[in-house]
């Protein structure tokens, strides 16, 4: 396999791959900031019974929260570049703009014509894929509650010819902008929602909201967890983000898919070579109550704080490589129905 990554980060040649971001020593000033209490054990490392998540990173509030502190080096250290700046004042503005108010009379549609509906957002643009899933309690952090019930996912895709850059600044940019889109369209969907007469939250990353994104992301069809601890989609590959609306509007769900992106990753180490602090393990972990792959959030933060974000494991999956997701997923189809024949 052969990989070359743009930057002075990352370069395979041949099988003799070459990490030049390690090795990696934490800054002791970003380590001292750390709470006592690690985060794989606020993650649930270990614990075989499933429950609620508790918050980590991307406090909202960070005089309050445990890695505040820590957080907040994160938001100093980085280098005032005047794009990124831009793009965090207008994603704050897009925040901070009122929902619509909530129609008197909700305007009745049959569940597939509301899901249906959805598809306007993909056509204008808004975000680039859509689903709907049921609120599963345990997604729900634990500091927090919400009423709804239903779920709808929204994916904006990144440029990858700009990804690529990570974790330099540039990459940055690229991140923050789909950040600026994801809290758009949520925006967009809950009020569209709301001028129907159905009462609807947005959900934006990456400050924590109401919920985990990534496990209705999984459940709606949007993909597969990866060894990376991100999701993998076919189209996309782990180039995206997500965003969220909370809403009881009466959608169809659309169905979980699975395209051998499991044993895909067992046989890969492309993001457990290029993670600079060795965060990415070869085996899934027990993490409340489920077996799956596991990011160590106590190797991967230092790092991630020190390069104003990192995402190096994203961007480096061969899936996020324009043109490759599918053809490879046509290839893990094509391979597992020979084996059940042959079976
Ligand atoms: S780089 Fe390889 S192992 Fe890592 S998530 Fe992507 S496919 Fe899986
Ligand atoms: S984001 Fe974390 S897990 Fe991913 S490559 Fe960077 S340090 Fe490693």
């Amino acid at each position: 396999m052969q990989w070359s990554f743009v930057g002075k980060s990352f370069k395979t040649v041949g099988m003799a791959r070459q990490n030049n971001y390690r090795p990696y020593t934490p800054d002791p000033e970003f380590l001292s900031l750390l709470p006592e209490k690690k985060g794989c054990e606020v993650n649930g490392l270990g614990e075989t019974k499933a429950r609620r998540p508790t918050m980590v990173w991307w406090a909202p509030d960070m005089d309050v929260a445990p890695f505040g502190k820590a957080q907040k080096w994160f938001y100093q250290r980085e280098k005032p570049d005047p794009e990124l700046m831009d793009l965090r004042a207008k994603r704050r503005d897009i925040l901070d703009a009122p929902l619509p108010d909530l129609a008197q009379k909700p305007i009745s549609r049959s569940p597939q014509e509301w899901t249906d509906a959805l598809d306007q957002f993909v056509a204008n643009g808004d975000c680039e894929m859509t689903g709907v899933t049921a609120l599963q309690p345990e997604w729900v952090f634990d500091h927090l509650e919400t009423e709804f019930g239903t779920v709808v996912m929204l994916a904006v895709q990144h440029q990858y010819d700009e990804l690529k850059h990570v974790p330099e600044t540039r990459g940055g940019i690229e991140v923050t902008r789909q950040y600026c889109r994801a809290a758009a369209a949520a925006k967009r969907v809950a009020g569209w929602l709301r001028e129907q007469g159905w009462d609807a939250a947005p959900v934006t990353g990456p400050m924590v909201g109401e919920i985990l994104l990534i496990p209705p992301a999984i459940e709606c069809g949007f993909g597969e967890l990866g060894k990376h601890g991100s999701l993998i989609n076919p189209e996309f590959g782990s180039a995206f983000r997500l965003g969220a609306v909370l809403t009881d509007a009466p959608f169809a769900h659309t169905p979980k898919r699975s395209f051998g992106v499991d044993d895909f990753c067992t046989n890969c180490k492309v993001c457990e070579d290029a993670c600079p602090p060795y965060a990415i393990g070869p085996k899934k972990q027990m993490v409340r109550g489920a077996e799956k792959w596991f990011v160590d959030f106590d190797k991967c933060i230092p790092f991630f704080a020190d390069t104003s974000g990192c995402a190096i494991c994203i961007a480096v999956c061969p899936w996020s490589r324009p043109g490759v997701g599918l053809n490879l997923a046509g290839k893990l189809a094509k391979r597992r129905g020979r084996k059940e024949v042959s079976e």
